[in-house]
């Protein structure tokens, strides 16, 4: 069965999950880990300061700025962006390894990173995942607590710019229901296998 990836030759799937920040795609990776285990995530690198409880190698590896830009200079990152004052990447070998044996790899990114991919990668699968509402949007960004009003700010700025790349998309997910959004994105990952196995 093509989606088992236990299956030999099988070459897995890159599953590109973005869409403006605040929308929710950390809670609804968190959910389909809970429901797809199978699926791989990418652990991305970045400059941020750690939030309260994330974790190493976990959440994210977290880089001083030589460091980051060691790992640009080495060819080391797949894609790599500036988002509100800090630097964010995927590593690249992490990545290409899973897919070459055959696993399904999810990268949880923004949109700039998302259009390099893309670039890079075009048979990807690219999911933009959108929020019910604008109001909804500043809710949530507002709502984590964590940030100024200042980041607030141009995380929202940001956030409308994003909105307008979902056209690069092949998906478009409206996060309305965690539950709901993930069964559609499995489905989608379900679908992209039985297409390949046409080819
Ligand atoms: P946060 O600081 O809230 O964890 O993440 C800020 C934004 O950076 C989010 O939109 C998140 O999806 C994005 N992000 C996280 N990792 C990466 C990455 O490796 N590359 C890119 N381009 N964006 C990332």
């Amino acid at each position: 069965m093509t989606n088992n990836p236990q299956e030999p030759g099988r070459k897995g799937l890159l599953i590109v999950l973005s869409g403006p920040a605040g929308v929710g795609k950390g809670t609804v990776c968190s959910h389909l880990r809970r429901i797809s285990p199978d699926l791989v995530y990418s652990v991305s690198a970045t400059t941020r300061a750690p939030r309260q409880g994330e974790q190493e190698g976990i959440n994210y590896f977290f880089k001083s700025r030589e460091q980051f830009q060691a790992m640009i200079d080495n060819d080391e990152l797949l894609e790599w962006a500036q988002y509100v004052g800090n630097f964010y990447g995927t590593p690249r070998s992490f990545v290409e390894d899973m897919i070459a044996s055959g696993r399904d790899v999810i990268l949880e990114i923004e949109v700039q990173g998302a259009l390099q991919v893309k670039n890079k990668y075009p048979q990807g699968v690219f999911v933009f995942l959108m929020p019910p509402s604008l109001d909804e949007l500043k809710m949530r960004i507002t709502g984590r607590g964590t940030e100024t009003e200042d980041v607030i700010e141009k995380r929202m700025n940001v956030a409308i710019e994003e909105l307008r790349m979902m056209r690069h998309y092949h998906y478009v997910v409206t996060n309305d229901e965690v539950e709901s959004a993930c069964e559609r994105i499995r489905s989608i990952i379900a679908a992209e296998h039985c297409k390949r196995e046409r080819l």
